[in-house]
This record gives structure tokens, sequence and C-alpha cells, in this order.
């Protein structure tokens, strides 16, 4: 039998490990470089959504590998949405209309490490942590590393590269510096942005409000959100405008301020957030935006997949389950093309950047229409509600 490439991936997130997984049972020789630690031994939450709704799109990739299962163990069901007025009043909403549909409330650090502990039972894979791609050179197959414990800088050479590198892709900035105008790029900012809080579990460690539904308190300009973990605990996020609207980041800035916007919009949320004013100002503010770029490839040696080539907003939850349905369709079309890493890149990027493109656009659309939606009683704005 040929003796397999080499394969070098940038990144052991959550699109990186399940490609890693999988190319390493195809046989590869696989290399995995991740600039941040260990996330089973260090904990690297900050700044990240802590959990993620997970759906049947992701579940097929996942089966793919055979980790569905494992995946299942860690997932909570929820079988609908819960939306929550200002008075506390609550009413159920199925996701389709169907009552046997719903999605997984899972951690990110747990999918993640099962992912990398799956990993590593395989001897052709290895994983480097700690260690940032600085730059990529596409023509030598060369990825330039920084170790960030020692400051090290060395080079790697790989018969193929993969940029699972996220939103910041350095692979893609590598194709935006090296292949000029060849290369197409935008990326668009939403004027909102998010904070992650918690509702901590009840003394007796169950949840304090139902574990069973995705929670919603959609008032029009803003939002919260609350999806459970399996500690009792609830990680909620508030979406918001970073500087504009009636209330926005940049004026929640004291604990009084952020206790009166709270009690006049989520007096229900305000009451199981203990930490509020603390976690406030701890919790970092994420920023939202919209990555599309094309050519995804450089001949057939470099790819990029997940959010480097395609990052989108959270309003349709589909984020991680396009970047896992990207590795079970360059999957299936290995399948047909193995040995031609060309053909492979040339054909993966046809058949699925439309489809990129669209979760991209559906996710912005339902961003908007959330915050515009604001006829409906449950969608008013602090104006409007003043006007009652
Ligand atoms: P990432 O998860 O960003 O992983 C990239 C990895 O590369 C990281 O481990 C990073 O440390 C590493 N890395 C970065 N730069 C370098 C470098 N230079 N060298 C080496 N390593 C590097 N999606 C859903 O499907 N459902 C949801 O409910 C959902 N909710 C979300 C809520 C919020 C608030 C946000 C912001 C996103 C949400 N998403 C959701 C989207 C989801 O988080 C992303 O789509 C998903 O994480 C993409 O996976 P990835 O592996 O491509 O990128």
């Amino acid at each position: 039998m040929k003796q397999k490439e080499n394969i070098l991936i940038i990144g052991a997130g959550l699109c990186g490990s399940l490609l890693a997984l999988r190319l390493a049972q195809r046989g590869y020789n696989v290399s995995v470089y991740e600039s941040r630690p260990d996330l089973r031994t260090t904990d690297i939450s900050a700044g990240r959504s802590i959990n993620l709704a997970l759906s049947d799109r992701g579940f097929k990739a996942l089966r793919l590998a055979n980790v569905e299962d494992k995946a299942r163990e860690i997932c909570i069901p929820m079988k609908g949405r819960l939306m929550h007025d200002t008075k506390g009043n609550t009413f159920a909403s199925n996701y389709s209309g169907r009552d046997n549909e719903y999605i997984n409330s899972i951690s990110r650090g747990d999918l993640n490490g099962m992912l990398l502990t799956e990993a590593d039972t395989y001897d052709n894979l290895t994983i480097h942590f700690n260690t940032e791609c600085e730059t990529v050179d596409l023509d030598t197959n060369t990825v330039h590393f920084k170790n960030r414990n020692t400051n090290e800088a060395f080079n790697v050479t790989a018969d193929v590269i993969f940029g699972t590198d996220g939103a910041g892709s350095e692979l893609r900035k590598s194709y935006f510096l090296q292949r000029k105008f060849l290369f197409s790029f935008s990326q668009n900012f939403l004027t909102h942005g998010y904070k992650e809080l918690e509702i901590p579990a009840a003394v007796d460690g169950s949840h304090q409000i139902s574990k069973d539904y995705l929670h919603i308190w959609p008032r029009g300009e803003y939002m919260l959100i609350a999806l459970p973990n399996l500690d009792g605990s609830f990680t909620v996020t508030l979406f918001l405008g970073h500087e504009e609207g009636d209330y926005n980041f940049k004026d929640l800035d004291t604990e009084d301020n952020i206790k009166a916007f709270f009690q006049a919009q989520f007096p229900d949320a305000l009451a199981l957030i203990p930490n509020i004013a603390d976690e406030f100002a701890n919790n970092p503010t994420g920023a939202l935006g919209t990555i599309k770029c094309s050519p995804w490839h450089y001949k057939g040696n470099t790819l990029i997949l997940g959010d480097a080539a395609h990052a989108v907003v959270p309003f349709y939850g589909q984020g991680m389950n396009a970047s896992f349905e990207d590795v079970a369709v360059l999957d299936s079309i290995i399948d047909k093309h193995e040995g031609n890493w060309e053909t492979i890149f040339k054909t993966y990027q046809s058949v699925r950047k439309a489809d990129a493109d669209a979760i991209g656009e559906l996710a912005e659309e339902n961003y908007y229409e959330m915050r515009d939606h604001v006829a409906n009683p449950m969608f008013k704005t602090k104006r409007q509600l003043e006007m009652q």
C-alpha cells in the first residue's frame, strides 16, 4: 500500500480535532499544532462561548468518526424554546412544529476534550499544544511556529496543511498576503456584541429553571438566552449593542446601571444571577462577525475549514455544526479522489461554498429579524415599554 502523506493541522479546536481524528482513522500521519494549552488540564474557557447547541448536522459528522455516542453522553436535550417576558411569564414554543425535534446543549470544553482524548488513541496522530502558527509559506508547504512557553521559533514542512485555526486564521492571512488580488475576503461585524453570565446550580445541585429548554428573553434591541450545563448551572448570554441603542455595553458601566437594566428587562433572570456585577466586569464582551473568503485552498497544498473559512454570527446556532459538517463533506470527497489533493480541494470548495455562504446569510438575517421584529409583544424596546 502506498505510504500516506504527512498532514499538518493548525488549530485543535472543534473542527481541527474532528478533522485530525478522521484523517488519522483514514491512515494519514497527522500532526496538530494548537496555540493554547491543553484544555483538558487548563481552564481556558474565558472569552469563548461556554456551551453550544449541537444539532443533527453536527451529530452526522461525529457519527462518521465513531464519537456520536460519546457526544450524546455529555449533551442535555433541549426540546423547545421557553420565552420569558418582562413580567416573568413564560411560554414554550417548539422549534419546527414537530414534537420530536430537539437540539442539544453541550459544553465546548467537554466536547473538544472528548475529541482530543479520542485523537490521543491513534499512534499516527500527535498534538502539540502551546504552539502558535505565525505564518504559512504556501509554495513550500512550510509553517512557521512559535512555542508560547519558550518563545522558540521553528518551521515544519508537510505534504498537506489544513487551517482550522478559527475566525482569526493565520493560514487565511497568509492567503491574503501572498495571493493578493487572487484572494477575496470580507468581514462584517455586527453593532452588537455578547457577554456571558452564569445562573449557578441550586444548593442541591439541581437546575434552578427547567433544563429541558433553550431559554430566551427576547426584547427586540437586545436579548438574553440561557443554555443548561450538566453541573446544574446555566450559561447565560446577553446580546446587546456595543455603543448604540437605548441600552448598550458602554453605558452599563456601574453595578447600579447593570442591575437597573436587568430589573427592567430581565427581572426573573436577575434574581438567579447572584454575581452579576462581578461577572459583568470580569467576563469579556465578545465581538460578532461574519467572514467570507475565496478560494479556501492553494493548489493541493493547503485548505481552510470551519470558522477560518466561514465564521458566522451565532443567531442560528450553526457555526460549530457547519464546521463539523465541513469534515464530513471533505471526507466524502476524499473517498472519490484520494491521492489527488488539488482535485479534492477544488471539488470541496465547489460543493461547500454556497452552503457556507447561505448559513452565514441566514444567521445574519436572523439577527436582524430578532433585533427589529418589534411588532411581537415579546419584542419591545425601552421606548415602546415607556409608552405602554
Ligand atoms: P475555533 O473553535 O475557534 O477553534 C480554533 C482553534 O485554533 C482554537 O483552539 C484556537 O486556539 C486555535 N488557534 C487559533 N489561532 C491559532 C494559531 N495561530 N496557531 C495555532 N492554533 C491556533 N455554533 C453552533 O453550532 N452552535 C451554537 O450554539 C453556537 N453558539 C455560539 C455562541 C457564541 C457566542 C459564539 C461566538 C459562537 C457560537 N457558535 C455556535 C459558533 C462556534 O463557536 C464556531 O463556529 C466553532 O467554534 C468553530 O470551530 P473551529 O474549530 O472552526 O474554530
